[in-house]
């Protein structure tokens, strides 16, 4: 078995002048000149309704994306009922051929298609170009091609065979449909649950969130040119609730695939639960839910590099990744030099519409996350937080909330334990010598545990750190922001609430999605 060996797409940089810039530019034009309709997508159909959406750019209201085509439960069972009709085809094709059709699509993504994924992710998610590139293009290219090498991995493995009997162990998709619920903050994510599933051989119900409704077309339009067969992924667009009802009650339902809110994660989890007698197997859970990320600093750390930690790691993507810093642990000694970079830092950056290259920062997603995000900076002041940086809001034209860090003197004050998936970190200064208690509460104040950083130069305090926040985060990060992992290189996920740690873009995740079966012949 031997399949292209991956190595991970190359990040165009998008200077003045170069070709991806360019390409880039007449992309998000086009995009701009035309409205359209964002049908769902079953059995390889697009299906359109009446129930029409409308879709605009975070930072722009006064433009129309386009519509999207909401349907009902009916469009639910008909996903469902072309998943199923789909199985035994898809399930029985060989895998090189699965393979190969996913290959496709990353090279359709690569080359013909990265301006316009790029473009759709800018306009729909508010995404500055550098930030597109590298979740539209490169991730979920890098999560097409190594997943093919990483079942490669699976599918190689076999069982041990003494003289006279022959074991070998199946593969298998899992027996019923898979339901990939993702999110809006990465084309990637969305791209990565279905396909991911669909690679080992099972056929998907996609709902991706309605605000990424624009990039998920152009992935549909992707894998339709790279030839998946009909019915083996349908897109639905369909309140949430309303989808469950017939999902998590459906004798076939064999998995879930999931990135979005712990909350929502636990209601579907209970529901699954409650259900349970119904289904055929026990479906496979595995999600990956929110975060409380944070920095901690020591006081051997460069000054420096914890300002670009803090800066990129907090507010790259307006703080909406799972990853994004959101707390940070400040020794009294650095901070008056961490303060002092961190407002320099943010001053000199422009927050504005995504067309404007030079604007790094730029809308949170919609009015809800808008209204909550400033919900919490406007009750820390009142509650005698200080301001450290940015601070003010408008969605008089688009969702902007500049990048604001609150400097909070309880470390168990709500900003510090919330999630508020948004452009807020919060900062506590810890006295130097007060190092146990900090890490204690660093530990204990948030349920999550998905990413963290630690910043030291002395090598023995690396060490016990890494020790001592053993299960603080399932992605750890020295010497780095806690954001940004890349696949093949840092595997990710979280353990607490922050999900089930199943490590998207590794062989791991991929096991979840197959059922194995151990053949013994006697020889
Ligand atoms: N993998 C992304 C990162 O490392 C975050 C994914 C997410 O937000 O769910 O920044």
């Amino acid at each position: 078995l031997s399949v292209p060996q991956p190595a991970n797409e190359p990040v165009k940089e998008y200077r003045v002048g170069s070709v991806e810039r360019t390409a880039l530019r007449n992309a998000l034009q086009a995009a701009k000149a035309e409205t359209r309709e964002l049908p769902m997508w079953i059995n390889g159909q697009s299906v359109f309704t009446k129930n029409k959406l409308k879709v605009t750019p975070p930072h722009e209201h006064a433009h129309v994306l386009g519509y999207i085509n909401e349907g009902d439960k009916e469009h639910v069972q008909q996903a469902i009922d072309a998943a199923l009709s789909a199985r035994a085809a898809w399930g029985a094709m060989s895998w090189e051929h699965r393979a190969s059709i996913f290959l496709k699509a990353a090279e359709l993504l690569a080359g013909p298609y990265r301006a316009k994924i790029n473009a759709a992710t800018m306009l729909g998610q508010s995404k500055n170009v550098y930030q597109a590139e590298i979740d539209s293009a490169c991730e979920l290219i890098d999560f097409l091609r190594f997943n093919v090498h990483y079942a490669t991995e699976i599918y190689k493995q076999q069982p041990y065979s003494p003289t006279g009997v022959w074991n070998r162990v199946e593969y298998r998709p899992l027996e019923g449909f898979v339901f990939a619920l993702t999110p809006f903050n990465f084309t990637a994510i969305a791209g990565n649950l279905p396909t991911s599933a669909a690679l080992m051989g099972n056929t998907v119900v996609w709902k991706p969130a309605y605000t990424q409704a624009y990039s998920a077309q152009v992935i549909v339009e992707v894998l339709q040119e790279s030839g998946l067969p009909d019915g083996v992924i349908n897109l639905i667009y369909v309140d949430g609730p309303e989808a469950g009802e017939v999902i998590f009650n459906h004798p076939d339902f064999a998995g879930i695939h999931f990135t979005g809110s712990t909350s929502v994660f636990q209601t579907i989890w209970q529901t699954i639960g409650q259900n349970i007698a119904k289904y055929k197997s026990y479906p496979r859970i595995v999600g990956e839910t929110g975060g409380k990320d944070f920095i901690f600093v020591h006081n051997t750390a460069n000054v420096d590099e914890a300002v670009v930690a803090m800066v990129r790691g907090a507010f790259e993507y307006q703080g909406q990744k799972c990853s994004a810093a959101s707390r940070a642990y400040i020794p009294t000694s650095l901070w008056a030099a961490i303060r002092a970079g961190v407002q320099e830092t943010l001053k000199s950056q422009k927050m504005g519409r995504v067309e404007e290259f030079e604007c790094l920062f730029n809308a949170v997603i919609d009015e809800r996350a808008f209204n909550k995000i400033t919900g919490y900076i406007d009750q820390a002041t009142k509650d005698g937080a200080t301001i450290i940086a940015g601070g003010n809001y408008s969605k008089e034209t688009g969702y902007f909330i500049e990048p604001t860090v609150i400097q909070v003197a309880d470390p168990k004050y709500r900003t510090m334990c919330d999630e508020l998936f948004g452009p807020v970190l919060t900062v506590y200064v810890y006295e130097d010598d007060q190092l146990e208690d900090t890490l204690t509460i660093l530990d204990q104040t948030s349920p999550y545990a998905l990413t963290g950083a630690i910043l030291a130069k002395d090598r023995a305090t690396i060490d016990y750190l890494t020790k001592r926040l053993v299960n603080s985060a399932g992605n750890f990060y020295i010497n780095d922001k806690p954001t940004g992992a890349v696949v093949g290189q840092q595997p990710f996920g979280g353990a607490r609430a922050s999900g089930t740690n199943d490590k998207a873009g590794s062989s791991l995740n991929l096991l979840r999605w197959v059922s194995m079966r151990t053949i013994k012949e006697t020889l």
